[in-house]
């Protein structure tokens, strides 16, 4: 007879793999094939899978429940709605209980097969490895064009550095996933949290395949919104803009007051409409945008301060789980 080991201990897999799913019947038996083999080429049986269907309107649960009644290695998460990518994440990622986590898209956009070579990283010290794009087959030249502008100016504003073009396909270490869920907000940019939390990191590099079958969920707003969600969380910078802008139209104001009283003393006359004009409409628009930056961060600070539960699980479905899930 074998040592006894405590329930829970017993229970944890070695990996624990996190795909978000939204839309993706297409996928998924591609996927459960290539990831299934990647994870037992390395782990043998001791991995989970955590599908984790945010709210599709196709058949995506149904198809991940078959997955699960013939994959022991599966575990479907079925999430009340559509609650968006970063929080079925983060779903996943509360369920998991692997020693090492990868997370990675349903699309295989990114190749399962890396998980070898991240492994080998990890086992020379790193706390996580975070692919690394440095081709992206098959998406739009506007696409790459507005990721490169997102990711220069997310480094120019956030207090620390954010590693350029990744996504969040990457393995972390238990330790790393346990402080990320430890992390309560509500508007989360996971690759930056990440980067954030710190140990250390390792890139790696891969060419990103265009989409198996299906298509993109990130049309140009919800591109906006991830943006707009990044660059709140990690940087105040916006905020304090405000004086800045208030010193440079307050300097531009003085100027045109000295020449308005130098011409006024050269000649007696003040000809000015159209200046007085241009003055008072620069200024109104400035202090709008001031405005609706305070209101971007306002907004997200009154619905953070409403501390609601980030999702709501609806199902789980897996062959074993002993220990039981903590649903939060
Ligand atoms: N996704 C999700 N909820 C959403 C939108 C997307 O779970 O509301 C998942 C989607 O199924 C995929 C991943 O997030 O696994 C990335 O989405 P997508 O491939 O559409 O984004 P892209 O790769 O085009 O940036
Ligand atoms: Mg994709």
């Amino acid at each position: 007879m074998g040592p006894i080991m405590p329930f829970a201990e017993q229970a944890c897999p070695r990996l624990s793999v996190v795909v978000p799913c939204y839309n993706e019947e297409s996928v998924l038996d591609m996927l459960e094939q290539r990831l299934s083999a990647a994870c037992s080429d390395v782990f043998g049986s001791d991995f989970e899978i955590i599908l984790v269907n945010d709210g599709s309107r196709d058949r995506t649960w149904q198809k991940i429940c078959a997955l699960a009644a013939r994959n022991a290695c599966i575990v479907g998460v079925d999430l009340s709605r559509n609650h968006g990518h970063q929080l079925a994440v983060t779903a996943g990622l509360q369920i998991s209980r692997g020693d090492l986590v990868m997370i990675i898209d349903a699309d295989l956009q990114d190749p399962p097969e890396l998980l070898a070579k991240m492994v080998a990283k990890i086992e020379q010290g790193f706390d996580v490895v975070y692919g690394q794009r440095i081709e992206r087959h098959g998406e739009s030249a506007f696409k790459r064009g507005t990721a490169a502008v997102f990711y220069k100016l997310l480094n120019r504003l956030a207090e620390h550095d954010i590693p350029l073009d990744t996504g969040d396909f990457r393995l972390m270490t238990r330790r790393v996933v346990d402080q990320l869920n430890a992390m309560p907000e509500r508007f989360r940019f996971i690759r930056g949290m990440v980067s954030w939390i710190g140990f250390e990191q390792a890139a790696l590099e891969y060419e990103r395949d265009p989409r198996a079958a299906g298509e993109t969920h990130y049309p140009l707003t919800r591109m906006l919104r991830l943006a707009l969600d990044a660059i709140t969380s990690f940087s105040t910078l916006p905020l304090r803009l405000a004086s800045l802008a208030g010193s440079i139209m307050g300097l531009i104001g003085f100027a045109m007051l000295g020449w308005a009283v130098y011409r006024w003393f050269e000649d007696g006359t003040v000809v000015g409409w159209t200046s007085t004009v241009a003055v008072v409409l620069i200024m109104g628009s400035v202090q709008l945008i001031i405005l609706g930056v305070f209101g971007s961060y306002l907004g997200r600070l009154y619905m953070e301060s409403k501390n609601r539960p980030l999702f709501i699980v609806r199902d789980i479905r897996a062959q074993t789980r002993p220990d039981g899930y903590r649903l939060p």
